[in-house]
């Protein structure tokens, strides 16, 4: 009778540490799934293409697939980054909605753009703001 009873034990404490086991491991499976999303930081930074970001600079609206802000980008005479000039998107072009630099604040009339930097990197280009052609003068000119 007592070494039937030990068995039992035995069988009890074998299912638990099968159950603990299998536990484990879907446990693991399911973690590995999750992980690996790393919430972007998406500031001031323009994604995607150049001449394709997700946000108009000028007018802060977002844009939805396919609506691009109108900007020109200059010749990057062999350096990492060149200047860029951004008109604004569909929206604030037509008159839809105010351009404003958002360095300075000012309204913008139809004949000033704001004034970016663009940085190109393969696959992903940023573009950063640095003002209008207000508060920024003329394109060229040098910080
Ligand atoms: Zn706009
Ligand atoms: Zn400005």
């Amino acid at each position: 009778m007592n070494s039937y009873f030990q068995m039992l034990v035995f069988v009890v404490i074998g299912v638990m540490l099968f159950w603990f086991g299998y536990n484990l491991f879907f446990g693991q499976g399911k973690k590995g799934q999750g992980s690996g999303k790393d919430n972007k930081n998406q500031e001031d930074e323009l994604e995607g293409e150049a001449g394709a970001p997700r946000t108009c600079p000028v007018c802060s609206i977002r844009l939805l697939h396919g609506e691009k802000v109108k900007s020109s980008a200059y010749p990057s005479m062999g350096k990492a980054d060149r200047l860029m000039s951004i008109a604004g998107c569909p929206y604030c072009l037509e008159g839809d909605r105010p351009r404003i630099c958002p360095v300075c604040g000012a309204v913008l009339n139809y004949d000033e753009n704001l004034v970016a930097r663009l940085f190109d990197k393969p696959g992903r280009s940023h573009v950063h703001v640095l003002g209008c052609s207000r508060c920024r003068g003329f394109l060229g000119s040098h910080r």
